[in-house]
């Protein structure tokens, strides 16, 4: 049954106050409920203890809360963490927990499957089931937080730092549901991320990158993998639809305030786009942008055609930019031995597990070439 109740996990603090208001409560109470929702990361109006029953009951009658269920958990050797929450229509999405030194990473799905069909990336195997919501793209962020003091990981009641969109699906398809929940994820009053710390991945969906520069603070990673549209098109399909061309361009158009610089994301895929000819084109293709690269190196995966690079190239492609004055960094591979690294997600032994369908002695269903434009 749907439910068109508005999701309280998704409110701003303003459009809480409304409705407080208009239960005739005092002011303080928004702020209360607010705090409850995105500083303690309650998951029920029943733990809101200092909240009027009659409060929480009127609250239940008249919106929703978005909290999702801890399917599964899986525990790296390394520390990663990598979650299977189930939402409230039984869909299962996932999020990754990367503690540093530095710093503790939340990885988050903006969808469940994703369209852009990636031909390295399990869950581009999947096609796009649905867009989540921003109550259900936020709860990640608290469910998280909750589990990782539970476990003793770590200490304080929002013990994440950072925050990649970097999960299951591509997040500026989803910018409307990303977009509010970015807003609530950097509030003062709720989880206060500092913008410093969040980046949002794109696959390259040209047409909306520039409005979410204008419109957030966070940081933007691009997912290039190719020096050549000949290569992009086909392991990325949407660069037939923004070739790296229009790509580039928009990144060179991209709004750069405090001090951003655009992360290009290069996932090495052996004998596809490893070769030292590629590190040689990079620095050209990325003239005039701000940016750094994060060099990948690629975890194989069963089902998919493609295969880590030799363990040495990684070094020499960072030791060509390097010399050519462009940033690289070497990213360590987190959690392989639970699926949890890059390009690995997709809800195990769910329906669109190529895992599954690699046991069953099948291919992973064809992601199609869709790109959906939720804009708002
Ligand atoms: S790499 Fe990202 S954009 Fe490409 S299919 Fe995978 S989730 Fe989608």
């Amino acid at each position: 049954m749907h439910d068109d109740r508005p999701d309280l996990r998704a409110l701003p603090l303003d459009r809480l106050a409304a409705l407080v208001a208009a239960l005739r409560e005092k002011p303080f109470r928004a702020r209360q409920i607010h705090r409850w929702l995105h500083r303690a990361g309650a998951a029920s109006l029943d733990e809101m203890s200092d909240v009027p029953r009659s409060l929480r009951a009127a609250l239940a009658e008249r919106t929703a809360l978005t909290t999702l269920e801890r399917a599964s958990e899986q525990r790296s050797t390394d520390g990663t963490v990598k979650w299977t929450w189930r939402t409230a229509d039984g869909k299962l999405v996932e999020s990754v927990y990367m503690p540093e030194a530095d710093r503790r990473t939340l990885c988050v799905s903006s969808q469940v499957g994703c369209a852009v069909g990636c031909t390295f990336c399990l869950t581009g195997t999947m096609g796009l089931a649905r867009n989540l919501s921003p109550g259900e793209i936020v709860d990640q962020v608290h469910r998280a937080n909750r589990r990782i003091v539970e476990l003793g990981l770590a200490e304080g009641p929002r013990p994440l730092t950072n925050l990649v969109f970097m999960g299951m699906g591509e997040p500026l398809a989803n910018y409307r549901s990303v977009k509010v929940a970015l807003d609530l994820l950097l509030a003062e009053d709720g989880p206060n991320f500092s913008h410093r710390h969040v980046t949002v991945s794109t696959s390259g969906l040209v047409p909306v990158m520039r409005r979410f520069g204008e419109e957030t603070p966070v940081k933007l990673a691009v997912s290039l993998n190719a020096t050549t549209d000949e290569v992009r098109d086909r392991i990325m399909p949407i660069n037939r639809r923004w070739p790296l061309a229009e790509l580039l361009a928009a990144c060179r158009e991209f709004p750069v305030r405090n001090g951003r610089r655009i992360t290009f994301e290069y996932v090495l895929l052996r004998g596809v786009n490893d070769a030292l000819e590629d590190a040689r084109r990079l620095p050209g293709l990325l003239a005039g942008i701000p940016a750094k690269v994060n060099l990948i190196p690629y975890n194989a995966n069963p089902g998919l055609p493609f295969e880590a690079p030799d363990p040495a190239r990684a070094v020499e492609f960072q030791e060509i930019l390097a010399a050519r004055n462009v940033t690289a960094v070497v990213r360590k591979n987190r959690g392989r031995d639970i699926s949890a690294a890059c390009g690995q997600l997709a809800a195990e032994g769910g329906p669109g597990d190529p895992r599954r369908a690699a046991r069953a002695g099948a291919s992973g269903a064809a992601a199609p070439l869709a790109v959906p434009g939720d804009l708002g």
